[in-house]
């Protein structure tokens, strides 16, 4: 298995704030506004029994944050497309390693759960937030990092490789992201790159739905769809999937839940 997760709940959101105040050149706020993403991750952390290890990667996150504001203030470019997506990926770094360490202390000793920085395998090119990715190298890296892990553990009765979505890299090694929601995309991807019996999206709302549960709270789950269907609603702007979700996956006919 291998799980990808998302930011947790509005943290991209807030990231985006926290780019606004560097916009408008307001340093303390800018800080002030990471340090609650900082703080609220932390919380978690301790609620999860405040591994030592885990604290001190949260504290890297927290350093590197901070010092892309402070560079960011003092640079002319202020916030480019570039810089956005260091910030951005902070999020998803932030989720999965509490997501990693909470799984690797529920599984029992004979299992395995292994955090992996995506941005080693998932390479795009360097549109800067809403990045292509490349689909050759991502297969290679695939077959070089993520593949070895499951052939060396094979005695392992559950094996769990952690890793975010949304985010990769470019062939600089420049941190990209591939568009807003773009977490389920990146499992696609993935998915297709390790010929997956299935994909499944874990979500707020419990499958793709006749209209906007927000504007119609009767709004029902439509059981199943064929992908074209299903990219069809995306595009017209369901909110559910992320528009070029499909496309890997359906190439290889996985199903998707
Ligand atoms: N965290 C990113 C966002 O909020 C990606 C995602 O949620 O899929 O856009
Ligand atoms: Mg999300």
């Amino acid at each position: 298995k291998v799980v990808v997760v998302s930011a947790t709940s509005q943290t991209t959101n807030h990231l985006e704030a926290v780019a606004d105040c560097i916009r408008m050149n307001q340093k303390e706020d800018a800080l002030a506004a990471y340090k609650k993403i900082v703080e609220r991750h932390s919380s978690i952390c301790e609620e999860l029994s405040g591994d030592s290890l885990l604290l001190g990667f949260i504290d890297e996150l927290d350093f590197e944050g901070s010092r892309i504001i402070e560079d960011a203030i003092q640079s002319e470019s202020g916030v480019s497309a570039m810089l956005m997506d260091q910030l951005y990926s902070l999020g998803e770094r932030f989720s999965s390693s509490l997501f990693s360490f909470a799984l690797q202390s529920a599984l029992g000793k004979n299992d395995c759960a292994k955090y992996f920085d995506a941005r080693e395998f998932l390479k795009t090119d360097s549109s800067f937030g809403k990045a292509l990715p490349k689909i050759d190298e991502l297969n290679e890296k695939v077959n070089l990092i993520l593949s070895p892990f499951f052939e060396e553990n094979r005695d392992e009765i559950r094996l769990v490789a952690v890793t975010q979505g949304f985010i990769g890299s470019d062939n600089q090694g420049r941190t990209t992201t591939l568009g807003r929601e773009g977490s389920d995309f990146s499992a696609a991807l993935l998915a297709s790159s390790l010929n997956a019996e299935s994909l499944t999206i874990w979500s707020d709302v419990e499958g793709v739905l006749t209209t906007d549960p927000r504007v119609y709270p009767d709004a029902k789950t439509i059981p199943e769809l064929s992908y074209k269907d299903a990219t069809k609603i995306a595009k017209l702007g369901a909110k559910v999937l992320f528009p070029e979700t499909l496309a890997p996956v359906q190439k290889k006919n996985i199903p998707v839940y």
